[in-house]
């Protein structure tokens, strides 16, 4: 019997299946999609998740940054990395950088969307193979979660993310945010000439629609041709009650996520998944909630923060000249992020 399947070959579970080839077991992967993966995403990779992906030997190409500036108005705050710096890498380069190193392992990946599982004491059962232990990593709509049971708890708030790449060399080293009444903007340097713009709001709208609320990054957008077609994440907030249900264990988004305001999703789910592969190579599948809860909590105690800020009337458009009053509190919190 195999030691270990995976649903889902995103950062996450690709992540999980070269850390426990790496540990010598035995690791299978369903992934639904066919190909290069690309996603809804700022493509932002803070330095934990470039010394994560490192340390599974994976280096994707891309664009160096060393910091986080935020824009609001006509006051701009940098805050720059300490650790080293982080990388912007299209999803597509991400995915095949770490779709080589598990080909290289000898990692099997089969194109199949799971739709069911099934789990006793001794094994858990998923399109037709069986294993001792089940990790979903099948994202923020996860079917493991749902098929094996978990409690996910409902949210009122919703916010709504979307990406388009414009042919421009990049103006900064910084991952610029932007900061308008209702909404922000990313700009994440991905190469000599290409940029990654992404949008994030608390309403629908179109990804014009939501670009018109930053005037001068509309202008400076159309300096360059759009490189790519936009896409769009829906219902990103997702608060689920725990990360393991006997041989069944969650990572990355689907094990819970805020909201990408703060950029550290990849970095959270390369460090969820060396706890989980460290939980199970030693047989501790029940010591993997609180190693998630550990290296979560600062990125979700900031990124819950900022979002309550972003709420209330008045105080979000309050949060870009308060970091600027308080340079060192906003270096440390980017810092935390950065791991
Ligand atoms: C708008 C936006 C901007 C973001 N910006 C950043 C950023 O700049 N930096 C950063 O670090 N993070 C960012 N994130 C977060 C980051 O994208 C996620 O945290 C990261 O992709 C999580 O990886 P994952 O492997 O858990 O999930 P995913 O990347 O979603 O991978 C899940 C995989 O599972 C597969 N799958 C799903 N269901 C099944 C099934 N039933 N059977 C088989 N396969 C299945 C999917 O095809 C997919 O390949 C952003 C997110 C959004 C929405």
């Amino acid at each position: 019997m195999r030691d270990l399947i995976v649903v889902g070959g995103g950062p996450a579970g690709l992540a999980v299946a070269l850390g426990a080839a790496r540990a010598g077991r035995e690791v299978l992967v369903f992934e639904q999609r066919a190909g290069e993966i690309d996603k809804a995403c700022a493509e932002g990779l803070m330095p934990g998740a470039v010394r994560a992906l490192a340390a599974l030997g994976v280096d994707p190409p891309g664009h160096d940054f060393h910091g986080i500036s935020y824009q609001g108005g006509a006051t701009v705050v940098r805050a720059e990395f300490r650790s080293g710096p982080g990388r912007g890498v299209r999803r597509t380069a991400l995915h095949s950088a770490l779709r080589e190193a598990v080909d290289a392992a000898g990692i099997t990946v089969r194109q199949q969307r799971i739709t069911e599982i099934g789990q006793d004491r001794d094994q858990v059962t998923v399109g037709g193979e069986r294993a001792r232990y089940l990790v979903g990593a099948d994202g923020l709509h996860s079917t493991v979660r749902s098929a094996a049971g978990f409690v996910t708890v409902p949210v009122r708030r919703q916010r709504w993310g979307q990406r388009r790449h414009y042919a421009l060399a990049p103006e900064s080293d910084f991952v610029e945010v932007t900061w308008a009444e209702r909404s922000e903007a990313y700009i994440t340097p991905i190469g000599p000439e290409l940029v990654c713009l992404a949008l994030l709001s608390g309403t629908r709208g179109s990804f014009d629609q939501q670009l018109s609320a930053f005037p001068e990054l509309a202008a400076r957008m159309a300096r360059g041709e759009p490189a790519s077609s936009v896409r769009g994440a829906t219902s990103m907030r997702q608060r689920v009650r725990s990360q393991v249900r006997g041989r069944v264990l969650l990572v990355g988004d689907a094990a819970g996520y805020i909201d990408p305001l703060t950029g550290e999703g990849i970095a959270m789910s390369l460090a969820g998944a060396r706890e989980l592969v460290d939980c199970v190579v030693r047989d501790r599948p029940q010591d993997y909630e609180r190693a998630w809860q550990r290296v979560s909590r600062p990125s979700r105690l900031i990124t819950s923060g900022l979002l309550w800020a972003r709420r209330q009337p008045g105080v979000g458009q309050a949060v870009v000249p308060l970091a600027a009053r308080l340079p060192r509190v906003f270096t440390a919190a980017v810092n935390t992020l950065a791991g």
